[in-house]
């Protein structure tokens, strides 16, 4: 019989102390709440599998698929600024690794699905409202255009979870990544003095990912900079967007450049550069504004972990700085880049960028709607939408002179690609939650189909546009 999932690991075959082999635990009424086919495709799976009996079963726990070996696998990190020598897969099991029809390696893990040696206090377990934000906030990011893990399945367990506000539903979310490799994963073999381990784990990370960096003078200084170029782009990416993530530890640093480990993360509606919505960030360490100057201190942490691969004494730490000092540069680059294609403007044009935050930020204006109205202008469309966001338009009004005068001249059209109409608010997040805790999942689906194509006009999904009302509004999201 034909494997119903290609399986081709190679995690699994490093050496003993990356990972522990464990199987997932079972859930006693699993059922299926999506399947995501498109990606099913792309990992050379038959998305019929996955809608049956067998393809539930594994997604649920209750059985290993022929060519899958799951495995638990070992990392540290610094969480909120402090160092934890053991962190590692909790409540998460791989299964297994895809390549697929792009020729592109991906782990196939299962989030929710029960105790490891990696658990400590935790369950292992994830309620459903954390597997439903995740599901869509990275589908979304995806549609979006960002580097992303992403959602393959969702099941329910049949099982209820232990939360602070007492018992929810279970889930289990069926992630696919480009790796698993974090930040956190070299801190943990660094941590260890296992300098054998550390160039195992540095060389597998350099072939999955950066296989340019073997040709380098220097392969381990040519994977830190690769490293931080890819995260540069992307946290500019979500700062365009106005994504917060709300937990950039180093084990939620990807090696591959993805964004990775959707928890208490959000968009936010109003533009405030301090905004934070994660229940857990009372200092706002992670807020907005933060995410780039987090990015290079997470890249400092991977510099010092891997400085005993990249030379003796000085000569390592000289390297090691020296790519770290890069990343801010990138980050400005891809800073800036990102908003001129935002605003539409003319290469070298980037006064309108300095002036665009404060403006928005006065009156706390809805950053998406802002950016959506100025496009409609920028198309030769009228300019009330626009106004009808500023309480007070005397500011906007200093500006859009400014604006004008640096526009490209196919604006319209370059801004129209980059500036979603679509975004998943938080508000809506928390009410296809809330349907899907009741076990009704047509909230979910019917935010799904929008957000898959967030450029995209609908005139049958006017009511996801909008930013929400002030008793609508979610201030605060829980991983
Ligand atoms: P996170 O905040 O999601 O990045 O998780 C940080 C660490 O806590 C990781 O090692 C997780 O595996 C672990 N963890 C989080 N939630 C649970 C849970 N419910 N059960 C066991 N471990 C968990
Ligand atoms: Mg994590
Ligand atoms: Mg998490």
């Amino acid at each position: 019989m034909n494997q119903p999932i290609p399986f081709d690991n190679s995690y699994a075959r490093l050496p003993d102390g990356f990972f522990e082999h464990r199987v997932p635990s079972p859930s006693s009424a699993p059922q299926l709440i999506a399947v995501n086919d498109d990606l099913a495709r792309l990992l050379r799976i038959d998305p019929a599998f996955l809608r049956s009996a067998d393809g539930l079963a594994m997604l649920a726990g209750n059985a290993v698929a022929d060519g899958s070996e799951p495995i638990a696998a070992a990392y540290a990190g610094h969480q909120f600024g402090n160092f934890v020598t053991q962190l590692g897969d909790g409540r998460a099991i791989l299964l297994g690794e895809v390549i697929g029809t792009d020729g592109i390696r991906r782990d196939i893990q299962l989030k929710g699905s029960g105790r490891t040696r990696w658990s400590r206090g935790g369950d292992g377990r994830a309620a459903i409202g954390p597997v439903i934000r995740e599901y869509l906030v990275s589908e979304a990011m995806h549609a979006l255009g960002v580097p992303t893990t992403r959602a393959l399945a969702a099941v329910t367990t049949g099982d209820a979870v232990l939360r602070e506000d007492g018992p929810l539903p279970g889930a289990i979310l069926a992630r696919v990544a480009q790796s698993h490799l974090r930040v956190g994963t070299f801190e943990y073999f660094a941590a260890r003095n296992d300098t054998d381990a550390l160039r195992t784990l540095a060389d597998y990370a350099i072939a999955r990912h950066y296989p340019d960096a073997t040709e380098a003078d220097h392969p381990y200084d040519a994977l830190l900079r690769a490293v931080g170029a890819a995260q540069a782009r992307l946290v500019a990416r979500w700062m365009q967007l106005g994504f917060i993530h709300g937990v950039m530890n180093t084990d939620n640093c990807a090696i591959g450049g993805e964004t990775i480990d959707y928890g208490p993360c959000a968009f936010m509606d109003g533009f405030d550069p301090g905004k934070v919505f994660s229940s857990i960030d009372r200092g706002g360490r992670y807020a907005w504004a933060n995410q780039g100057r987090i990015a290079h201190w997470n890249l400092s942490r991977l510099a010092q972990a891997l400085l005993p691969l990249l030379g003796d004494g000085e000569d390592g730490v000289t390297r090691a700085q020296a790519a770290v000092d890069t990343f801010p540069a990138l980050f400005e680059a891809a800073h800036v880049e990102g908003f001129s294609a935002k605003l539409g403007l003319r290469p070298g044009m980037t006064e309108p960028i300095d002036g665009v935050f404060s403006l928005m930020a006065e009156g706390r204006v809805d950053y998406t709607l802002f950016f959506r109205h100025l496009t409609v202008l920028a198309q030769g469309g009228s300019a009330q939408g626009l106004e009808a966001l500023f309480a007070d338009t005397s500011a906007l009004k200093e500006w859009l002179p400014s604006w004008q005068a640096a526009l490209s001249e196919d604006a319209g059209a370059r801004m129209a690609e980059v500036n979603p109409i679509y975004i998943p608010r938080n508000h809506r997040v928390e009410a296809a939650i809330v349907a899907a805790q009741d076990g009704d999942f047509s909230v979910f689906e019917r935010l799904g189909r929008v957000l898959a194509a967030p450029y995209t006009d609908r005139a049958d999904f006017t009511e996801f546009e909008a930013p929400p009302q002030p008793e609508e509004e979610v201030r605060r999201t829980f991983c």
